[in-house]
């Protein structure tokens, strides 16, 4: 049996190293420190947005994103209802109600033609989910938005450096947010940022993730506020990824290419699709099994991979059977209950070796009951 591959693993290549021990070295650990400012230049020159604000993960990114847009209670958001609980969350904690949509069977993404039925006068936003590096097809969520009165806010958690129609993701929302969890594409370990053109929504979360404070009156506080700030280390960490940006994505996508060419033609196994209008970024190598024709759940089939030492994540799953969010509000949910069911996602990380997706590949296959050739 070959060593334990696990799903994910972070990659500190470049400069992360000397970046860190810059912070060490002159005492700037603390969320005043320049690479603050730097990794937040780094994102909006990227993704091409006027602002950037970093904040300690991408559930509180999201969370001062609503409540900057004025998200509170009595008020919905639409969220699909394929996606990690995180989004969900910060939509409650605002005291707001979000409204499950169900998802498009081919691109995994919010079914935007379905969204219609969930609205009500107290719908004030929408939050499309890039899931699993797939962009949502913003053409028709900016129109649903606009001829709607909703604001956007993108959850691009899973999909850095993925494009719609050429133009980048995290570009196209009121507010933008981003997770840089130890697992995601780009990792400050813990962390986040939320990406806006709009000045007054940057100031204010500014102002959000450190206390309420007023910028110019010292502990004079305009808004019950929260610590959401990131640390330098963080923020040192996090710019030494942004630098390799780029070759990330290329590796990544090298890994994607090797997993396809190896699965498919499996006729039990569905790869992620790719649209001539989207470009995907690989995050964790995404698959759908047949679960019916193979006669075991998802859940068991990444039980028996774990068992020949190799990680792997199920989709995320139903909400609608968990407790806490039974009795919320949502259309047919038929195309995102299947896909949580036969979705499973497989190690992906940039040193892992054409042997070691093999051994993955052979062993999937093995324990669906086929032989591999
Ligand atoms: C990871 C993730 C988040 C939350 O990010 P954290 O940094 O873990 O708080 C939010 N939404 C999606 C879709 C995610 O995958």
């Amino acid at each position: 049996m070959k060593d334990f591959i696990p799903v994910s693993k972070p990659s500190f290549s470049g400069n992360e190293k000397k970046y860190l021990t810059d912070c060490i070295e002159s005492g700037w650990i603390s969320s005043a420190g320049n690479y603050i400012q730097k990794f937040e230049e780094i994102n909006s020159d990227y993704y091409g947005t006027r602002h950037a604000v970093s904040v300690s993960n991408g559930t509180v990114a999201l969370h001062i994103a609503l409540l900057t847009l004025g998200i509170g209670p009595g008020d919905e958001v639409i969220v699909p209802s394929l996606t990690f609980a995180a989004s969900i969350n910060a939509v409650i904690h605002c005291g707001a109600v979000p409204l499950l949509a169900d998802v498009d069977p081919d691109s995994w993404t919010i079914d935007i033609e379905r969204c219609q039925q969930l609205l009500s006068p107290n719908t004030k936003a929408i939050m499309p989910v890039h899931i699993y590096g797939q962009p949502c097809n913003m053409d028709l969520v900016l129109d649903f938005a606009k001829k709607n009165n909703l604001l956007i806010i993108e959850d691009c958690a899973e999909a850095h450096g993925a494009r719609f129609k050429g133009k980048r993701i995290g570009s196209f929302g009121d507010i933008s947010c981003f997770s840089f969890y130890g697992n995601k594409i780009i990792t400050t370990g813990e962390g986040g940022i939320c990406l806006t053109d709009n000045s007054g929504y940057a100031e204010k979360m500014r102002v959000l993730r450190d206390h309420g404070m007023n910028k110019e009156k010292k502990f004079w506080s305009d808004y019950v506020g929260y610590n959401y700030r990131m640390t330098n280390m963080q923020a040192a960490v996090g710019t030494a990824q942004m630098e390799k940006i780029d070759s990330i994505l290329e590796r990544r996508m090298e890994i994607d290419s090797y997993y396809r060419s190896r699965l498919e033609n499996v006729p039990f196994i569905r790869l992620q699709n790719d649209f001539t209008d989207r470009k995907r970024v690989p995050w964790l190598f995404s698959i759908l099994l047949d679960t019916g024709k193979i006669g075991m759940t998802n859940e068991k089939i990444s039980g028996l991979l774990l068992e020949h030492n190799i990680d792997s994540r199920i989709f995320f799953r139903d909400f609608t059977q968990m407790i806490p969010y039974k009795k919320l509000k949502h259309n047919d949910l038929k195309n995102s209950a299947s896909i949580s069911a036969a979705g499973l996602n497989l190690p992906t990380f940039l040193d892992i070796n054409k042997d070691q997706i093999d051994y993955i590949c052979e062993t999937l296959l093995k324990i669906c009951g086929r032989k591999y050739d």
